[in-house]
C-alpha cells in the first residue's frame, strides 16, 4: 500500500507553520514563513505552502488541517475572533481554501490542534484524557477527554489561559482579570522581576531563567510568583476534570523545576490528594510542531484516511 500523508498549517502568533506528516506523526517536509497581516496575502501563502507541500509530497496528500489561533465556531464555520490576525474575524476562510485544495479540510483552534497533537504522536500518546497547557507570551490549551478532542459545545473549550486564578490581578486582553495568562505566562515573569527590582533593562524571561539560575533573589521569586498561580490552575484543571495527564509545553518549559516543581507542589495543595495522585504532569513533547501535526493528524480523522 503507498503510504499517504496529510499537510498540518498552524497560524498563530508571528509565524505561520506548515508540514507533511505521515500516519505515525513523522513530519517529512516543513516550512515556516513570517505571518502575513492581510487577508490576501494569508491565502496567497497558504496557497504557495500547499502547492509546494503537494510538490514534494512522497505519496498521495489526502487531508489539510489548519489550526489557527482565536475562536473558530463549529455552527458557523468561521473564526468569530482571531486577536492576532483582525483580518480573519469573521472571514469564511473555508470557501476561500477550497478555490485551491480539493482534499477535504478542517480547520480548528490552534491550542486544541496542538492537544490533539501532543495526543495522537506525542507525549500523550496512549492517554484516554489530556489537558496540554502552552505557556509562552500567552497561555493556549486544549483537552482531550474519553480519548476524544473536546471542543465544547460551540468550539471554545480549552481557555484555561482565561480561568480566573487571582481575583484581585492585573486586567487581561480578554477582559478579564488576573486570568492564569496574565499571571503565570513569560511576559508575567519579567514584569515580576521588573517590579522587586526596578530594572527595566530585563526585558526576556530567559535573562530572569539565568539570574534565578545564579541565585538571584528577586529572580527566584519572579519565578515563585507565576509558580504559585500556576499551581491554582492546575489545582482548578485536576480537580475538575480529574485528567490522566497534563502536558505543558511552550517556551518557560525550558525553566524545568524552577517553575514547574514549586506549581506541581501547589496543584498538590489545591486538589483533591487522590486525583492529584492519579495524575502526572508531565513536559510535552512536540515543541512548535505540535499544532501543524495535530492539524494533519485532525484532518486525517475527518478524511478517514488509512494508509
Ligand atoms: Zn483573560
Amino acid at each position: 500500500m503507498t503510504a499517504s500523508y496529510d499537510a498540518g498549517f498552524d497560524i498563530g502568533g508571528t509565524r505561520l507553520k506548515y508540514g507533511l506528516v505521515d500516519r505515525d506523526g513523522r513530519l517529512v517536509q516543513k516550512g515556516k514563513v513570517r505571518s502575513p497581516e492581510a487577508m490576501a496575502d494569508i491565502l496567497a501563502v497558504l496557497e504557495q505552502a500547499w502547492f509546494s507541500l503537494r510538490k514534494k509530497a512522497p505519496g498521495p496528500v489526502r487531508s489539510c488541517g489548519f489550526g489557527i489561533a482565536g475562536f473558530y465556531s463549529l455552527k458557523e464555520r468561521k473564526i468569530l475572533q482571531s486577536p492576532n490576525y483582525p483580518s480573519l474575524s469573521g472571514y469564511p476562510l473555508i470557501p476561500a481554501l477550497r478555490t485551491f485544495i480539493d482534499v477535504p479540510i478542517r480547520i480548528g483552534n490552534d491550542a486544541n490542534m496542538a492537544a490533539y497533537g501532543e495526543f495522537k504522536h506525542g507525549a500523550g500518546r496512549g492517554a484516554r484524557s489530556l489537558v496540554l497547557l502552552t505557556i509562552g507570551t500567552g497561555i493556549g490549551s486544549g483537552i482531550i477527554l474519553g480519548g476524544k478532542l473536546w471542543e465544547g459545545e460551540g468550539g471554545y473549550a480549552g481557555e484555561i489561559g482565561h480561568i480566573t486564578v487571582n481575583p484581585e490581578g492585573e486586567p487581561c486582553n480578554c477582559g478579564g482579570r488576573g486570568c492564569l495568562e496574565t499571571e503565570a505566562s513569560a511576559p508575567r515573569i519579567v514584569r515580576n522581576y521588573q517590579a522587586l527590582t526596578g530594572r527595566t533593562d530585563v526585558t526576556d524571561s530567559r535573562e530572569v531563567f539565568v539570574l534565578a539560575k545564579a541565585g538571584d533573589a528577586a529572580a527566584l521569586e519572579s519565578f515563585r510568583k507565576c509558580a504559585y498561580y500556576l499551581g491554582i490552575g492546575l489545582g482548578i484543571v485536576i480537580n475538575l476534570l480529574n485528567p490522566e495527564k497534563i502536558l505543558i509545553g511552550g517556551g518557560v518549559v525550558s525553566a524545568g523545576r524552577l517553575l514547574l516543581g514549586p506549581a506541581v507542589d501547589e496543584a498538590r495543595r489545591r486538589s483533591h490528594r487522590i486525583s492529584f495522585a492519579g495524575c502526572r504532569i508531565e513536559k510535552a513533547a512536540l515543541g512548535n510542531d505540535a499544532g501543524l501535526v495535530g492539524a494533519a493528524a485532525w484532518a486525517r480523522l475527518k478524511a478517514g484516511s488509512r494508509g
